[in-house]
């Protein structure tokens, strides 16, 4: 079964790691008054059509973006802002098992038409259903199984979906290596986040 796990996950472009699964953080909370960019972000769940088999999704929107800001993003001058919370109906999204290997491009194609270029949008997804994913580069979008909101998942994704790409050196939040020992972002990372927001908010 595990073996099976990995093949899977080696089989998926941009894909992450599964050891991220309950994979807590404990990092000091920094916050600040003064940052250098603040960039909006879109909460998006993902529904199927089919209402009974419609999921909640029991997540604080408000406490999830704070505990990014106070764990990661403040104390590098980078602020996220709570912004839309929607609801994407989309069952090809919601369950990606049909698309092994293309859930990349599937989720970007997917929602081409459900994202503004001047923010990030964070789409949610119930766990059973993929891995965590994120585009990568210019599109500023991230999906992320439910079960991993709280953990380093979620920065990664949004790191991901801010132009950074994956990184070795162990402890880094782009690290696929041992994620339970990922807590930052170099100074590089930061610069190439930030240059991102300015191109994003120049949309
Ligand atoms: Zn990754």
């Amino acid at each position: 079964m595990k073996l099976l796990k990995i093949l899977f996950v080696l089989s998926i472009f941009f894909s992450c790691t599964t050891e991220d699964d309950y994979v807590p953080f404990q990092i000091e909370q920094v916050f600040s008054d003064t940052l250098e960019r603040v960039i909006k972000v879109d909460i998006i769940y993902v529904q199927p059509s089919t209402r009974s088999n419609q999921k909640s999704y029991n997540l604080d929107e408000t406490h999830f973006i704070d505990n990014l800001n106070g764990s990661f993003f403040h104390r590098h001058g980078i602020g996220l802002e709570m912004g839309d919370v929607k609801t994407l109906i989309n069952d090809e999204l919601y369950d990606l098992r049909d698309n092994r290997g293309t859930e990349s491009s599937t989720f970007l194609r997917e929602t081409q038409d459900s994202y503004k270029e001047d923010r990030l949008s964070i789409y949610i997804i119930k766990r059973a259903h993929t891995v965590a994913i994120a585009g990568i580069g210019k599109d500023q979008r991230a999906l992320i199984t439910d079960e991993f909101l709280y953990e380093t998942t979620a920065p990664h994704e949004i790191g991901h979906a801010l132009g950074l790409f994956h990184y070795s050196e162990e402890g880094n939040i782009m690290s696929q290596i041992r994620p339970y020992l990922r807590k930052d972002f170099t100074l590089r990372q930061i610069d190439v986040m930030k240059s991102r927001i300015d191109e994003m908010k120049s949309n």
